[in-house]
């Protein structure tokens, strides 16, 4: 049962789309390299398409009715959209789920030392990551300090033209021997991945100082670019992520490579689906999480109350709250959970069966279960909702392919699914596939973006 390439179907108006939606993607990875950054942008486009925040739409008064758009935020890291419909909110919502949160390294609370003339910042890397693949290529900083008195000050360094960037360095290949016999995962000690942040000696320090002037000098630079001294690294979330923009790849201009597109391009291609709706019959969501590559934990995460609290805040808002109806929208709802699956690369043949991988191309990708060792950890979507999908895709032309996550037995992953399917809606996942998941550069097909949305837009329309 093999799936048509997707490109070979398209009219020239709809390449033409297609490119637009890809622009408009990419310029959402340049903006969007952290949490923070994503929710600043989503809230951004959100309010330019007739959105506003739930809480001053409560705060004018009146009841919310069909047709009002709100968006909710919790500490600028997670959001959901609602797009009220003229159906009665309790036989359900239209939901679309992702998570904005990539993989990276965090800066450490202390990180700052010197030694051997070289000033460096201790990190910690967040989510899967292979860590040979962070060293020796240009990063950036991005993220904020807040200061004691509750100042917030926005980072962000490694990303214009002429803006320097960080780096850590690897070990040069003619003493290699020993390295290079260490297993991939022992390589780079996750210890030692300390960013390289300066080199340059203060002058004229007094006696006691002396020994760390290197150091002396990227703090009185931080000082003066951004008002901040040692300590207020204690209250600090600094990222640290590939420098540079997404760029088109191939000859043929076909693919997108970027950083963060686990799970960016199915965030931004709900979000530029929910905008689009008009009038929607069921309440169309866009539910966009945190700490998914965490295990979804804390306050921003998937597994925290925030869409639950959120959804009674808009039936308080709708005069309709009771208990009842909060459990019987949640139960009733539909959602498509999307996050990316792992595209079939030839040079990984090995890692996938390939009858049901995901490929480049083929459009957006239906996971009936994701999961590792016998399904565990996976939400395993019902066989009549998956039908449901399938024909909502069909209906509209959306190109789509089924997929699991690699051959049995050989790993595996989950997604925020398990946890909407908690209040017994009907969950799927789905997503985009993705070439070197993960990597600090992945890779995309611009008709995977482009039938993401579609995909998105039909769900929307008519789960
Ligand atoms: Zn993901």
């Amino acid at each position: 049962m093999e799936r048509r390439n997707a490109w070979l179907t398209y009219t020239e108006a709809q390449e033409k789309e297609m490119e637009e939606v890809v622009k408009a993607y990419r310029n959402f990875l340049d903006l969007g390299k952290t949490e923070r950054e994503c929710v600043t942008q989503i809230i951004k486009e959100a309010e330019a398409a007739g959105y506003e925040a739930l809480e001053t739409r409560l705060a004018k008064g009146g009841a919310l009715k069909a047709g009002d758009k709100v968006y909710t935020v919790d500490m600028k890291k997670i959001v959901a959209l609602f797009h009220i419909g003229q159906e009665d909110i309790a036989n359900g919502m239209n939901i679309l789920g992702a998570h904005i949160d990539s993989p990276r390294l965090d800066i450490k609370q202390n990180p700052l030392y010197e030694d051997a003339d070289l000033a460096f910042l201790d990190t910690h890397y967040y989510g899967g990551v292979k860590k040979y693949q962070w060293v020796s290529i240009p990063l950036a900083m991005h993220g904020v300090v807040v200061r004691k008195d509750g100042s917030v000050v926005d980072v962000n360094i490694g990303e214009a033209e002429d803006d320097p960037v960080l780096y850590i360095t690897d070990l040069l290949i003619h003493l290699a021997g020993k390295q290079l016999q260490k297993k991939a995962a022992d390589v780079i000690d996750g210890e030692s991945m300390d960013i390289l942040i300066g080199s340059r000696p203060l002058k004229d320090l007094p006696d006691e100082k002396k020994k760390e002037a290197v150091k002396e000098n990227v703090l009185k630079i931080l000082n003066e670019k951004y008002g901040i001294e040692e300590e207020d690294f204690l209250s600090a979330e600094l990222e640290i992520v590939p420098a540079g923009k997404a760029r088109e790849c191939g000859l043929d201009r076909s693919m997108i490579v970027g950083y963060g597109q686990d799970d960016r391009v199915c965030a931004y291609t709900s979000l530029l689906a929910i905008l689009e709706m008009d009038a929607p019959k069921r309440t169309s969501c866009c539910l966009l999480v945190d700490k998914e590559e965490i295990g979804s934990v804390g306050a921003t995460g998937m597994q925290s109350r925030f869409f639950e609290n959120s959804v009674a805040e808009l039936l308080e808002g709708m005069g309709k709250y009771t208990e009842l109806t909060l459990r019987r929208a949640l139960r009733n709802s539909s959602m498509l959970s999307s996050d990316v699956s792992a595209g079939f690369d030839p040079a990984y043949a090995d890692a996938f069966e390939k009858k049901n991988s995901a490929f480049l191309g083929r459009g957006i990708v239906l996971n009936k279960f994701t999961g590792a060792r016998g399904k565990s950890g996976s939400n395993d979507a019902n066989a009549e909702y998956v039908a449901k999908v399938r024909a909502i895709f069909d209906k509209y032309e959306v190109a789509f392919q089924t997929a699991e996550l690699g051959k049995v037995d050989i790993g595996g992953g989950g997604t925020i699914a398990y946890i909407a399917a908690l209040y017994g809606m009907e969950v799927i996942d789905s997503g985009v596939a993705v070439l070197s998941m993960h990597a600090p550069w992945e890779v995309t097909s611009k008709a995977d973006v482009y039938e993401a949305k579609k995909a998105y837009k039909a769900f929307l329309l008519d789960a």
